[in-house]
Protein backbone atom coordinates (compact mmCIF):
# COMPACT_ATOMS: atom_id res chain seq x y z
CA UNK A 1 0.00 0.00 0.00
CA UNK A 2 1.38 3.31 -1.12
CA UNK A 3 2.77 5.25 1.94
CA UNK A 4 0.62 8.57 2.14
CA UNK A 5 1.64 9.79 5.53
CA UNK A 6 4.02 9.07 7.86
CA UNK A 7 4.06 9.32 11.73
CA UNK A 8 7.01 8.96 13.86
CA UNK A 9 7.00 8.48 17.70
CA UNK A 10 10.20 8.34 20.01
CA UNK A 11 10.63 7.33 23.26
CA UNK A 12 13.16 8.15 25.86
CA UNK A 13 13.98 6.78 28.93
CA UNK A 14 12.09 9.19 31.29
CA UNK A 15 10.70 11.86 28.88
CA UNK A 16 8.11 11.30 26.33
CA UNK A 17 8.04 12.80 23.19
CA UNK A 18 5.79 12.62 20.46
CA UNK A 19 6.34 13.64 16.87
CA UNK A 20 3.27 13.92 15.35
CA UNK A 21 3.74 15.03 11.62
CA UNK A 22 1.47 17.62 10.13
CA UNK A 23 -1.60 15.75 8.31
CA UNK A 24 -4.30 16.71 6.48
CA UNK A 25 -7.79 15.99 8.02
CA UNK A 26 -8.12 11.75 7.22
CA UNK A 27 -11.29 10.62 5.28
CA UNK A 28 -12.38 8.66 8.45
CA UNK A 29 -15.41 6.77 6.49
CA UNK A 30 -13.08 5.74 3.85
CA UNK A 31 -10.60 4.12 6.51
CA UNK A 32 -13.37 2.68 8.55
CA UNK A 33 -14.87 0.77 5.49
CA UNK A 34 -11.15 -0.18 4.78
CA UNK A 35 -10.13 -1.46 8.33
CA UNK A 36 -13.24 -2.52 9.82
CA UNK A 37 -11.32 -4.44 12.70
CA UNK A 38 -8.73 -1.40 13.45
CA UNK A 39 -10.20 -0.31 16.93
CA UNK A 40 -8.94 0.25 20.32
CA UNK A 41 -10.63 -3.08 21.91
CA UNK A 42 -11.28 -2.77 26.19
CA UNK A 43 -11.84 -5.99 27.68
CA UNK A 44 -14.26 -6.50 29.88
CA UNK A 45 -15.81 -8.02 32.84
CA UNK A 46 -19.64 -7.87 33.23
CA UNK A 47 -19.43 -9.12 37.12
CA UNK A 48 -16.71 -6.67 37.79
CA UNK A 49 -17.52 -3.43 35.46
CA UNK A 50 -21.09 -1.25 36.53
CA UNK A 51 -23.91 -2.08 38.63
CA UNK A 52 -27.28 -0.60 37.37
CA UNK A 53 -29.44 -2.17 40.29
CA UNK A 54 -28.17 -2.78 42.91
CA UNK A 55 -27.22 -5.87 43.75
CA UNK A 56 -23.69 -5.44 43.62
CA UNK A 57 -23.19 -6.98 40.16
CA UNK A 58 -22.30 -5.49 36.92
CA UNK A 59 -24.58 -5.87 34.17
CA UNK A 60 -25.27 -5.19 30.76
CA UNK A 61 -27.49 -1.94 31.35
CA UNK A 62 -24.35 -1.26 33.63
CA UNK A 63 -22.48 -1.12 30.53
CA UNK A 64 -25.05 0.25 28.47
CA UNK A 65 -25.45 3.09 30.89
CA UNK A 66 -21.82 4.11 31.11
CA UNK A 67 -20.82 3.83 27.18
CA UNK A 68 -19.70 7.64 27.24
CA UNK A 69 -17.03 6.11 29.40
CA UNK A 70 -15.66 3.99 27.26
CA UNK A 71 -16.20 6.24 24.13
CA UNK A 72 -13.91 9.35 26.26
CA UNK A 73 -11.39 6.58 26.31
CA UNK A 74 -11.63 5.80 22.79
CA UNK A 75 -12.87 2.64 22.78
CA UNK A 76 -14.12 1.15 19.24
CA UNK A 77 -15.09 -2.38 20.63
CA UNK A 78 -15.53 -4.42 24.04
CA UNK A 79 -14.65 -7.30 24.42
CA UNK A 80 -17.32 -9.11 26.89
CA UNK A 81 -15.39 -12.32 29.19
CA UNK A 82 -18.02 -15.05 28.96
CA UNK A 83 -21.84 -14.02 29.45
CA UNK A 84 -23.72 -16.82 29.07
CA UNK A 85 -25.46 -19.04 31.71
CA UNK A 86 -22.35 -20.92 33.74
CA UNK A 87 -22.10 -22.39 37.39
CA UNK A 88 -18.69 -20.31 38.28
CA UNK A 89 -18.26 -16.37 38.72
CA UNK A 90 -16.04 -16.05 35.43
CA UNK A 91 -17.84 -18.10 32.89
CA UNK A 92 -15.44 -19.75 30.91
CA UNK A 93 -17.74 -23.13 31.81
CA UNK A 94 -20.84 -22.34 29.54
CA UNK A 95 -24.16 -23.81 30.67
CA UNK A 96 -26.21 -22.57 28.06
CA UNK A 97 -24.82 -21.02 24.57
CA UNK A 98 -28.15 -19.53 23.39
CA UNK A 99 -29.04 -18.08 26.76
CA UNK A 100 -26.96 -14.97 28.79
CA UNK A 101 -26.18 -15.10 32.75
CA UNK A 102 -29.53 -13.78 34.29
CA UNK A 103 -27.18 -12.35 37.18
CA UNK A 104 -25.92 -10.00 34.45
CA UNK A 105 -29.96 -9.41 33.10
CA UNK A 106 -31.95 -10.50 30.22
CA UNK A 107 -31.78 -10.62 26.55
CA UNK A 108 -33.41 -8.13 26.34
CA UNK A 109 -30.94 -6.34 27.87
CA UNK A 110 -28.12 -7.18 26.09
CA UNK A 111 -29.91 -6.53 22.83
CA UNK A 112 -30.16 -2.96 24.06
CA UNK A 113 -27.09 -3.06 24.38
CA UNK A 114 -25.99 -4.19 21.69
CA UNK A 115 -28.31 -0.94 19.91
CA UNK A 116 -26.92 1.27 22.03
CA UNK A 117 -23.25 0.63 21.56
CA UNK A 118 -23.92 0.49 18.05
CA UNK A 119 -25.49 3.66 18.11
CA UNK A 120 -22.14 5.44 19.50
CA UNK A 121 -19.82 3.40 17.07
CA UNK A 122 -18.62 0.95 19.56
CA UNK A 123 -18.19 -2.87 18.64
CA UNK A 124 -19.04 -6.16 20.88
CA UNK A 125 -17.09 -8.97 20.29
CA UNK A 126 -17.88 -11.68 23.53
CA UNK A 127 -15.69 -14.43 24.22
CA UNK A 128 -17.05 -17.86 22.66
CA UNK A 129 -15.67 -21.00 24.58
CA UNK A 130 -16.23 -23.96 22.39
CA UNK A 131 -13.31 -25.91 23.52
CA UNK A 132 -15.44 -27.24 26.45
CA UNK A 133 -18.82 -26.92 27.89
CA UNK A 134 -19.65 -26.84 31.80
CA UNK A 135 -20.93 -30.59 33.18
CA UNK A 136 -24.08 -28.56 33.75
CA UNK A 137 -24.61 -28.23 30.01
CA UNK A 138 -28.06 -30.17 28.74
CA UNK A 139 -25.85 -31.68 26.02
CA UNK A 140 -22.86 -33.39 28.35
CA UNK A 141 -26.12 -34.51 30.96
CA UNK A 142 -27.48 -35.79 28.20
CA UNK A 143 -24.02 -37.31 26.97
CA UNK A 144 -23.68 -38.65 30.51
CA UNK A 145 -26.75 -40.93 29.77
CA UNK A 146 -26.01 -42.64 26.71
CA UNK A 147 -28.28 -40.48 24.92
CA UNK A 148 -27.72 -41.73 21.33
CA UNK A 149 -27.94 -38.54 20.31
CA UNK A 150 -25.50 -36.49 22.36
CA UNK A 151 -22.83 -39.62 23.33
CA UNK A 152 -20.33 -38.97 20.56
CA UNK A 153 -20.32 -35.20 21.30
CA UNK A 154 -17.87 -35.42 23.95
CA UNK A 155 -14.74 -37.29 24.16
CA UNK A 156 -15.35 -40.77 26.35
CA UNK A 157 -13.12 -43.80 26.88
CA UNK A 158 -13.57 -47.23 28.99
CA UNK A 159 -12.69 -47.09 32.22
CA UNK A 160 -10.26 -49.85 31.58
CA UNK A 161 -8.59 -47.81 28.17
CA UNK A 162 -4.66 -47.64 28.29
CA UNK A 163 -5.40 -44.30 27.73
CA UNK A 164 -7.16 -43.03 31.23
CA UNK A 165 -3.66 -41.64 33.00
CA UNK A 166 -2.83 -39.96 29.84
CA UNK A 167 -2.02 -36.28 30.32
CA UNK A 168 -2.13 -33.24 28.88
CA UNK A 169 0.32 -30.56 28.23
CA UNK A 170 1.15 -29.07 31.50
CA UNK A 171 0.85 -32.24 32.74
CA UNK A 172 -2.61 -32.12 33.99
CA UNK A 173 -4.88 -35.19 33.99
CA UNK A 174 -7.07 -35.49 30.93
CA UNK A 175 -9.84 -37.77 31.98
CA UNK A 176 -12.10 -37.52 34.57
CA UNK A 177 -15.33 -39.49 35.94
CA UNK A 178 -16.06 -42.68 38.07
CA UNK A 179 -17.40 -45.94 36.26
CA UNK A 180 -17.40 -47.80 33.35
CA UNK A 181 -16.66 -44.94 31.05
CA UNK A 182 -14.39 -41.65 31.62
CA UNK A 183 -14.24 -37.83 29.94
CA UNK A 184 -11.77 -35.80 28.65
CA UNK A 185 -11.51 -32.26 30.40
CA UNK A 186 -8.13 -30.40 29.02
CA UNK A 187 -8.64 -28.02 31.92
CA UNK A 188 -10.81 -29.32 34.73
CA UNK A 189 -13.20 -32.05 35.70
CA UNK A 190 -15.96 -29.26 35.30
CA UNK A 191 -15.15 -28.63 31.80
CA UNK A 192 -15.83 -31.72 29.50
CA UNK A 193 -13.93 -31.24 25.98
CA UNK A 194 -16.38 -31.54 22.58
CA UNK A 195 -15.56 -33.77 20.18
CA UNK A 196 -14.55 -31.92 18.00
CA UNK A 197 -14.40 -34.77 15.32
CA UNK A 198 -17.80 -34.94 15.53
CA UNK A 199 -19.21 -32.91 11.96
CA UNK A 200 -22.44 -32.57 14.31
CA UNK A 201 -20.64 -30.74 16.84
CA UNK A 202 -18.67 -28.55 14.45
CA UNK A 203 -22.30 -27.82 13.08
CA UNK A 204 -23.55 -26.53 16.31
CA UNK A 205 -20.51 -24.45 16.64
CA UNK A 206 -21.12 -22.82 13.58
CA UNK A 207 -25.10 -22.41 15.07
CA UNK A 208 -23.94 -20.68 17.70
CA UNK A 209 -21.57 -18.08 16.07
CA UNK A 210 -24.60 -17.68 13.81
CA UNK A 211 -27.36 -16.99 16.56
CA UNK A 212 -24.78 -14.37 17.66
CA UNK A 213 -23.92 -12.53 14.84
CA UNK A 214 -27.46 -11.89 13.57
CA UNK A 215 -28.35 -10.40 16.91
CA UNK A 216 -25.47 -7.97 16.07
CA UNK A 217 -22.43 -9.37 17.87
CA UNK A 218 -19.62 -8.42 16.18
CA UNK A 219 -16.74 -10.46 16.85
CA UNK A 220 -15.38 -13.69 19.10
CA UNK A 221 -12.70 -14.09 21.22
CA UNK A 222 -11.86 -17.84 20.80
CA UNK A 223 -10.69 -19.45 24.17
CA UNK A 224 -8.61 -21.82 24.45
CA UNK A 225 -8.16 -22.24 20.83
CA UNK A 226 -5.28 -24.07 21.00
CA UNK A 227 -6.74 -26.55 22.94
CA UNK A 228 -9.38 -27.93 20.63
CA UNK A 229 -7.36 -31.01 19.49
CA UNK A 230 -5.47 -31.37 22.65
CA UNK A 231 -2.49 -32.69 23.20
CA UNK A 232 -3.63 -36.71 23.64
CA UNK A 233 -6.99 -36.01 23.58
CA UNK A 234 -7.45 -37.89 20.49
CA UNK A 235 -5.75 -40.88 19.35
CA UNK A 236 -2.93 -40.16 16.20
CA UNK A 237 -3.87 -36.26 16.55
CA UNK A 238 -0.73 -34.18 17.70
CA UNK A 239 -0.59 -31.60 15.19
CA UNK A 240 -1.65 -28.05 16.29
CA UNK A 241 -2.22 -27.34 13.10
CA UNK A 242 -5.32 -29.20 13.12
CA UNK A 243 -6.82 -26.52 15.65
CA UNK A 244 -5.94 -24.08 12.86
CA UNK A 245 -8.20 -25.48 10.37
CA UNK A 246 -10.45 -25.94 12.71
CA UNK A 247 -11.18 -22.65 13.32
CA UNK A 248 -9.92 -21.41 9.68
CA UNK A 249 -13.42 -23.31 8.53
CA UNK A 250 -15.45 -21.87 11.47
CA UNK A 251 -13.86 -18.15 10.26
CA UNK A 252 -14.89 -18.52 6.76
CA UNK A 253 -18.99 -19.56 8.01
CA UNK A 254 -19.24 -16.23 10.44
CA UNK A 255 -17.94 -14.42 7.32
CA UNK A 256 -20.90 -15.58 5.65
CA UNK A 257 -23.04 -14.05 7.79
CA UNK A 258 -20.72 -10.84 8.86
CA UNK A 259 -18.07 -10.15 5.86
CA UNK A 260 -16.70 -7.82 9.10
CA UNK A 261 -16.84 -10.09 11.52
CA UNK A 262 -13.41 -9.64 13.65
CA UNK A 263 -12.38 -12.96 15.46
CA UNK A 264 -9.59 -13.34 17.74
CA UNK A 265 -8.34 -16.22 19.54
CA UNK A 266 -6.37 -17.22 22.83
CA UNK A 267 -2.99 -19.31 21.57
CA UNK A 268 -1.12 -18.46 25.24
CA UNK A 269 1.94 -20.20 23.75
CA UNK A 270 5.57 -18.82 21.69
CA UNK A 271 5.28 -16.63 18.15
CA UNK A 272 6.41 -19.29 16.43
CA UNK A 273 2.74 -21.08 17.50
CA UNK A 274 0.89 -18.59 17.49
CA UNK A 275 1.47 -16.85 14.09
CA UNK A 276 0.52 -19.73 12.58
CA UNK A 277 -3.08 -18.84 13.74
CA UNK A 278 -3.05 -15.85 11.66
CA UNK A 279 -4.36 -18.70 9.02
CA UNK A 280 -7.38 -19.29 10.83
CA UNK A 281 -8.64 -15.86 13.09
CA UNK A 282 -7.77 -12.46 12.23
CA UNK A 283 -5.71 -11.98 14.83
CA UNK A 284 -4.71 -14.49 17.38
CA UNK A 285 -3.81 -12.70 20.98
CA UNK A 286 -0.13 -11.00 20.92
CA UNK A 287 1.56 -12.65 24.29
CA UNK A 288 4.43 -11.07 23.58
CA UNK A 289 4.03 -7.40 22.92
CA UNK A 290 3.14 -6.63 26.39
CA UNK A 291 6.53 -8.04 27.96
CA UNK A 292 8.17 -6.08 25.70
CA UNK A 293 6.60 -2.47 26.18
CA UNK A 294 6.68 -3.54 29.84
CA UNK A 295 10.28 -4.10 29.99
CA UNK A 296 11.09 -1.42 27.88
CA UNK A 297 8.79 0.76 30.00
CA UNK A 298 10.34 -0.32 33.11
CA UNK A 299 13.79 -0.23 32.19
CA UNK A 300 13.77 3.53 30.43
CA UNK A 301 13.57 2.33 26.98
CA UNK A 302 16.70 0.18 26.63
CA UNK A 303 15.21 -3.09 25.59
CA UNK A 304 15.72 -2.97 21.85
CA UNK A 305 11.80 -2.70 22.33
CA UNK A 306 11.33 -1.58 18.44
CA UNK A 307 13.37 -4.11 17.13
CA UNK A 308 12.03 -6.93 18.87
CA UNK A 309 8.81 -5.68 17.43
CA UNK A 310 9.68 -5.95 14.25
CA UNK A 311 11.31 -8.97 14.19
CA UNK A 312 7.26 -10.54 15.98
CA UNK A 313 5.57 -8.69 12.73
CA UNK A 314 8.28 -10.44 10.67
CA UNK A 315 6.83 -13.37 11.94
CA UNK A 316 3.25 -12.97 11.58
CA UNK A 317 3.61 -11.22 8.07
CA UNK A 318 5.15 -14.65 6.61
CA UNK A 319 1.63 -16.13 7.74
CA UNK A 320 -0.82 -13.26 6.54
CA UNK A 321 0.53 -10.12 4.87
CA UNK A 322 -2.30 -8.62 5.96
CA UNK A 323 -2.23 -9.13 9.75
CA UNK A 324 -3.90 -6.98 12.27
CA UNK A 325 -1.91 -7.75 15.56
CA UNK A 326 -4.04 -7.53 19.08
CA UNK A 327 -1.14 -6.58 21.24
CA UNK A 328 -2.40 -5.86 25.18
CA UNK A 329 -0.36 -5.45 28.14
CA UNK A 330 -2.00 -7.71 30.58
CA UNK A 331 -5.58 -9.87 30.75
CA UNK A 332 -7.66 -11.63 33.08
CA UNK A 333 -5.19 -14.64 33.63
CA UNK A 334 -2.70 -12.21 34.57
CA UNK A 335 -1.18 -10.18 37.90
CA UNK A 336 -2.04 -6.79 36.45
CA UNK A 337 0.45 -4.08 35.27
CA UNK A 338 0.39 -1.62 38.13
CA UNK A 339 1.36 -4.84 40.57
CA UNK A 340 4.45 -5.57 39.05
CA UNK A 341 7.53 -5.15 41.37
CA UNK A 342 9.09 -1.78 40.57
CA UNK A 343 6.16 -0.63 38.64
CA UNK A 344 5.56 3.32 38.55
CA UNK A 345 3.19 5.94 37.18
CA UNK A 346 5.74 7.53 34.88
CA UNK A 347 6.31 3.61 33.45
CA UNK A 348 2.27 2.88 33.35
CA UNK A 349 2.01 6.01 31.61
CA UNK A 350 4.80 5.02 28.84
CA UNK A 351 3.50 1.74 28.72
CA UNK A 352 0.12 2.74 27.58
CA UNK A 353 1.22 5.15 24.91
CA UNK A 354 3.59 2.21 23.33
CA UNK A 355 0.45 -0.16 23.77
CA UNK A 356 -2.23 3.19 21.92
CA UNK A 357 0.59 4.06 19.36
CA UNK A 358 0.81 0.09 17.83
CA UNK A 359 -0.68 -1.22 14.70
CA UNK A 360 -3.95 -2.95 14.61
CA UNK A 361 -6.12 -3.36 17.43
CA UNK A 362 -4.88 -3.35 20.99
CA UNK A 363 -6.41 -4.41 24.10
CA UNK A 364 -6.61 -2.29 27.39
CA UNK A 365 -8.11 -4.98 30.36
CA UNK A 366 -10.32 -3.01 32.36
CA UNK A 367 -9.41 -0.74 35.67
CA UNK A 368 -5.57 -1.09 33.47
CA UNK A 369 -6.77 2.83 32.83
CA UNK A 370 -6.98 3.73 36.34
CA UNK A 371 -3.64 1.70 37.61
CA UNK A 372 -5.63 -0.79 39.46
CA UNK A 373 -3.61 -3.42 41.10
CA UNK A 374 -4.42 -7.34 41.59
CA UNK A 375 -2.27 -10.35 42.03
CA UNK A 376 -3.21 -14.20 41.76
CA UNK A 377 -4.51 -15.37 45.11
CA UNK A 378 -2.76 -18.38 47.19
CA UNK A 379 -6.37 -20.05 47.74
CA UNK A 380 -8.89 -20.52 48.16
CA UNK A 381 -9.42 -17.88 46.53
CA UNK A 382 -7.36 -17.96 43.06
CA UNK A 383 -7.70 -15.25 40.05
CA UNK A 384 -10.36 -13.32 41.55
CA UNK A 385 -7.78 -10.65 42.92
CA UNK A 386 -7.27 -9.83 39.17
CA UNK A 387 -10.61 -9.76 38.24
CA UNK A 388 -11.67 -6.71 40.94
CA UNK A 389 -14.64 -4.34 40.86
CA UNK A 390 -14.04 -1.72 38.31
CA UNK A 391 -13.08 1.40 40.93
CA UNK A 392 -15.93 4.03 40.06
CA UNK A 393 -16.52 5.74 43.22
CA UNK A 394 -19.94 6.07 42.59
CA UNK A 395 -22.97 3.85 42.51
CA UNK A 396 -22.08 2.21 39.72
CA UNK A 397 -18.92 0.31 41.92
CA UNK A 398 -19.66 -3.03 41.91
CA UNK A 399 -19.13 -4.92 45.15
CA UNK A 400 -19.28 -8.82 44.54
CA UNK A 401 -16.07 -9.14 45.77
CA UNK A 402 -14.05 -7.72 48.85
CA UNK A 403 -11.24 -5.16 47.22
CA UNK A 404 -8.37 -5.38 49.04
CA UNK A 405 -5.78 -4.18 46.51
CA UNK A 406 -7.05 -0.53 45.39
CA UNK A 407 -7.92 1.47 48.42
CA UNK A 408 -5.06 3.60 47.45
CA UNK A 409 -5.95 3.92 43.79
CA UNK A 410 -8.08 7.02 42.81
CA UNK A 411 -11.57 5.98 41.33
CA UNK A 412 -12.49 7.37 37.73
CA UNK A 413 -14.80 10.22 39.38
CA UNK A 414 -10.97 11.72 40.57
CA UNK A 415 -9.27 10.49 37.93
CA UNK A 416 -11.89 12.22 35.93
CA UNK A 417 -11.00 15.60 37.13
CA UNK A 418 -7.24 15.30 37.34
CA UNK A 419 -5.78 16.17 33.67
CA UNK A 420 -2.62 14.17 35.26
CA UNK A 421 -3.88 11.23 36.48
CA UNK A 422 -3.46 8.26 34.34
CA UNK A 423 -6.93 8.05 32.96
CA UNK A 424 -6.39 11.40 31.47
CA UNK A 425 -2.95 10.00 30.01
CA UNK A 426 -4.73 6.89 28.26
CA UNK A 427 -7.65 9.96 27.25
CA UNK A 428 -5.59 11.78 25.28
CA UNK A 429 -3.15 9.22 23.99
CA UNK A 430 -5.84 7.35 22.82
CA UNK A 431 -7.67 10.46 20.86
CA UNK A 432 -4.58 10.64 19.48
CA UNK A 433 -4.48 7.81 17.96
CA UNK A 434 -8.11 7.22 16.53
CA UNK A 435 -7.83 11.29 15.35
CA UNK A 436 -4.44 9.93 13.33
CA UNK A 437 -5.00 8.20 10.36
CA UNK A 438 -1.91 6.76 10.32
CA UNK A 439 -1.68 5.64 14.22
CA UNK A 440 -5.03 4.03 13.96
CA UNK A 441 -4.94 1.93 10.39
CA UNK A 442 -1.37 2.17 8.95
CA UNK A 443 0.03 -1.34 9.11
CA UNK A 444 3.54 -0.34 8.49
CA UNK A 445 5.56 0.03 11.40
CA UNK A 446 9.33 1.14 10.79
CA UNK A 447 11.91 0.60 13.51
CA UNK A 448 13.84 4.23 14.03
CA UNK A 449 17.34 3.92 14.50
CA UNK A 450 20.14 6.03 15.71
CA UNK A 451 23.01 3.77 16.23
CA UNK A 452 22.27 3.43 19.88
CA UNK A 453 20.06 2.30 22.28
CA UNK A 454 19.33 5.19 24.24
CA UNK A 455 16.59 6.35 21.83
CA UNK A 456 13.83 4.32 21.25
CA UNK A 457 11.00 4.75 18.59
CA UNK A 458 9.07 3.83 15.53
CA UNK A 459 7.40 5.35 12.44
CA UNK A 460 3.91 4.43 11.64
CA UNK A 461 2.63 4.34 7.86
CA UNK A 462 -0.08 3.42 5.93
CA1 LIG B 1 -26.49 -5.69 39.01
Amino acid sequence: MKIKRKIGLFLTALLVATLFGCTPKPKATDLETAFPRNDIYYQLFVRSFADSDGDGIGDFKGITENLTYLKDLGVGGIWLLPIHPSPSYHGYDVADYYAVNPEYGTMEDFEELLEEASKVGIRIMIDLVLNHSSTENEWFQKSMNNDPEYRDWYVWIGASSPRKNAVGSWNQTLFHGTGDSLYAGYFSNTMPDFNVTNPEVVEEFNNIGRFWLEKGVTGFRLDAALHFFGQNEYVGITDFMENVLLLRRFRNKMREVNPDVYITGEIWDNAVIYSEFYRGVDSPLNFDAGDIILNTAMTGGNAGYSSRLRMLYNTFSLVNANFIDAPFLKNHDQDRVASLPGMTMPAMKLASEMLLTLPGSPIIYYGEELGMKGVKSGGPVWDETRRLPLKWGNNYQTTWFPDSFNATVPSILNQDEDQDSLLSFYQRIAKTRNDNPALKFGNSFIPYRNGSYAMQGFYRAF
